[in-house]
């Protein structure tokens, strides 16, 4: 399956933005601006958000997701949410080891594995983060490093559960900052994370694999990075809360 085959998947995620009452302006803003998308268009928002943007995007193309979830079922897990309790309010989707997740919260490789398979047991589709920071990338380990992060983070996931995976590629160094990787560097990356997906599962499963990339995507960029062999969409923080760029970006993916 060559890249053509693939479709792009562009996803936002608000972090901490937004609240239930400016959610739903933003969700009937990003539906209408993206009417001609010519790929899947994501919504990753705040728990207290999702019901809200679930109703506001209902029938529309655009698909809603929440930023984290936990690996058990239900319990004495204060401030944590289930996947189940996702599913039933209508997110579609969720982002697992986004590097803010990794760097405030705590969380590992160990613990990114776990929420994934949950997540995926619960027919949630899995925004899968992997990055180097900038040391890292100074150093010249960033192959080891987003190789190992992809082992880690799908160990036991099982080949026909793939579908519903996503591997986003978002260096560190770039999320947030303004600094964007190269197109260059973008394609290498997803390229070496599609080289172990081949090596884990099968170069079927390589080929048909979405693999985005994300850290300072925007109107300006897009175009450039998304036309790379091995970059199937993006992951979008910044640029996903003003709706007029989030859908320029959803229509260079759309070309
Ligand atoms: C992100 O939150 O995943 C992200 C890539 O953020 P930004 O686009 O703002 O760098």
């Amino acid at each position: 399956m060559k890249k053509c085959a693939r479709r792009a998947v562009i996803a936002g995620n608000w972090k901490m933005n937004m609240t239930p009452s400016t959610t739903v302006k933003a969700v009937e803003d990003t539906v209408k601006l993206t009417a001609g998308a010519d790929c899947d268009v994501v919504l990753c928002v705040p728990f207290v958000d999702i019901v809200p943007a679930v109703k506001a995007a209902e029938g529309s193309h655009v698909k809603i997701g929440a930023q984290n979830v936990h690996y058990e079922a239900k319990g004495a897990f204060t401030g944590e949410i289930s996947a189940d309790m996702l599913k039933e309010v209508g997110a579609e989707y969720v982002i697992i080891g986004h590097s803010e997740r990794r760097q405030y919260f705590g969380e590992t490789d160990t613990t990114v594995n776990l929420r994934t398979k949950a997540a995926l047991d619960a027919g949630l589709k899995v925004i899968l983060c992997v990055g180097e920071l900038l040391e890292e990338r100074k150093s010249g380990v960033t192959a080891e490093i987003i190789s190992m992060q992809t082992k880690l983070d799908l160990a036991y996931v099982p080949a026909d559960e793939l579908k519903n995976v996503i591997i986003a590629y978002e260096p560190v160094w770039a999320i947030g900052t303004g600094l964007t990787a190269t197109a260059e560097q973008a394609d290498e990356a997803c390229g070496i994370i599609r080289g172990v997906i081949e090596t884990l599962y099968s170069k079927e499963a390589a080929e048909a694999i979405t693999i985005q990339y994300g850290g300072s995507m925007n109107d300006g960029n897009a175009a450039e990075l998304l036309e790379k062999v091995n970059v199937d969409g993006g992951l979008i923080g910044g640029a996903s809360l003003v709706p007029e760029k989030f859908a320029k970006i959803v229509e260079a993916a759309s070309k």
